[in-house]
């Protein structure tokens, strides 16, 4: 079989930076039956060593920021502040696994009665080789949420990085590898979708998805009949509800931010806006001034804020839902349309006078446009909110915190936030609920979901 080309291209300015080859599923099979003869001898070595790698690693993401934040920019057109960003809170990330692990998976004794001579334990054991599919928007979050608890449990992983976050992906192996982690016990497997699905046809022990919901869902449907562990990290359409009580610079500004950081393309980006409507027309105009002030251009710039989007197909999403939103009565305040110059750009867009009829306020838009809603009251802003198949994150800003309470504690979501959005924790277990997936990263159940527990009974003699 003819080897599959695999052009790297920044997405500022459409040229391509290399030209790699994918794995096809022969490399595919052999990197699993690699990892599979690896794994064994990885879940004896004990956990401090493995935590050990993982300190290492941590040195050399600090050494080597620099060049790791260029390279992110290139490929996925992320801001070079924002690139650097990313890897502060990697380190926080690496920092948290680092100091919870041991504790999390030590073995626990559950119940002990001399009388029966009876003992209950639990181990943690490793799933054994597992698939960790990652999305480009933050590879080195969401590739870390798994590859570093997987590893630390005693997995094997098989990475496969996306496509278009491949040099990060390749990045992230060589730091490992020089960090002492096996070469076959972390395997990067570099490719597109066939990669990931040639993958998928491997007798792995687990897979740990993030992505879209239609790739989840052929994720799931191609681990189904295999009893194997899924888990699924995807889309969102993340509302926020502002109250009539806020402080409508501030609450615009914190908003903005959530709204257009990493050009829109986060999964927990702030996707629908419902304004209380005593407050509504002044909050638009304040998010209107604050998004004008952005700076759009060279990612490569110190001083941009928004950047092209990653990847040239998300342009006629975004095209299609501004035209939609138009014919159905929405008004465009801010941009609206694609800017004309090489690479993938799309203006900064605010829209107002939108409702649920609307794609911009259903599906997810993955880019620089928002939608602001009218709402008369708590009740119907919560009503709006849960109408949506995904269950990401959401928000309320208020003043009042028993209000903020009563309002989230009704909201249909993984994680909610109070006076704040767009924001993870490595300490708080990330996950969805409807489209936005099954399962969890991140805290220290994101650690334990990387093992199955063994039950011990053991009765003396
Ligand atoms: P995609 O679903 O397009 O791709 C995700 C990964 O799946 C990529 O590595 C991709 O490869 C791979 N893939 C594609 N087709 C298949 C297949 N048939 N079998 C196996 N693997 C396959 O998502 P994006 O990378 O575009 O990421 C954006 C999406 O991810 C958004 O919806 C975003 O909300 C979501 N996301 C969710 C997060 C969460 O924590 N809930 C965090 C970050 C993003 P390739 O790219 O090479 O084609």
């Amino acid at each position: 079989m003819p080897a599959t080309p695999l052009p790297i291209v920044n997405p500022a300015t459409g040229a391509v930076v290399v030209r790699l080859v994918a794995d096809g599923p022969r490399e595919v099979a052999l990197h699993y039956l690699a990892a599979r003869r690896a794994q064994p001898a990885w879940g004896a070595t004990p956990i401090r060593k493995r935590i050990a790698t993982i300190e290492k690693f941590r040195e050399q993401v600090i050494a080597r920021g620099d060049t790791l934040a260029q390279t992110l920019t290139q490929e996925v057109g992320k801001p070079i502040r924002q690139s650097r960003n990313e890897l502060k809170g990697l380190v926080a990330r690496l920092d948290f696994f680092i100091a919870e692990s041991a504790r999390t998976l030590r073995e626990e004794r559950v119940f002990s009665d001399p009388a029966q001579k009876l003992d209950e334990r639990i181990t943690h054991e490793p799933l054994g080789v597992i698939a960790n599919i990652s999305a480009w928007n933050y590879p080195y979050f969401v590739g870390s949420n798994v590859f570093v608890p997987a590893l630390v449990a005693g997995n094997a992983v098989l990475y496969k990085p996306s496509e278009y976050a491949t040099l990060t992906g390749r990045h992230i192996a060589d730091m490992l590898h020089a960090a002492g982690v096996p070469e076959d016990v972390f395997v990067p497997v570099i490719g597109g979708g066939a990669s990931g699905a040639a993958l998928l046809s491997q007798p792995i022990d687990g897979v740990f998805f993030t992505g879209s919901y239609a790739t989840g869902a052929k994720v799931a449907a191609a681990a189904g009949k295999r009893m194997i562990k899924v888990q699924l990290e995807l889309g969102g359409k993340d509302p926020v509800y502002v109250c009539d009580d806020v402080d409508v610079r501030n609450a615009a500004a914190g908003l903005a931010d959530g709204a257009f950081y990493n050009t829109g393309q986060s999964c927990c980006s702030v996707e629908r806006i419902y304004v209380h409507e005593a407050i509504h027309d002044a909050f638009v105009d304040a998010f209107v001034a604050e998004v004008k002030q952005y700076r759009v251009g060279d990612p490569m710039d110190e001083a941009t804020y928004i950047g092209p989007l990653a990847r040239a197909a998300q342009l006629d999403v975004l095209r299609a839902q501004v035209a939609d939103a138009k014919r159905k009565g929405a008004k465009v305040l801010l941009g609206g349309a694609a800017i004309k110059r090489k690479g993938n750009w799309f203006a900064p867009t605010v829209l107002c006078d939108v409702d649920h009829s609307m794609s911009v306020m259903r599906d997810e838009s993955f880019g620089p446009i928002i939608g602001i809603q009218s709402v008369a009251d708590d009740n119907a802003a919560i009503a709006q909110m849960n109408d949506t198949d995904y269950g990401l994150t959401a928000a309320v800003y208020t003043r009042e915190s028993s209000r903020a309470r009563r309002i989230l504690a009704r909201l249909q979501a993984g994680s909610v936030y109070w006076n704040c959005c767009d924001r993870v924790s490595p300490r708080l277990p990330w996950s969805g609920v409807k489209h936005s997936g099954i399962g969890l990263t991140l805290g220290t159940m994101g650690i334990e979901t990387f093992t199955r527990p063994k039950a011990w009974h053991l009765r003396s003699a």
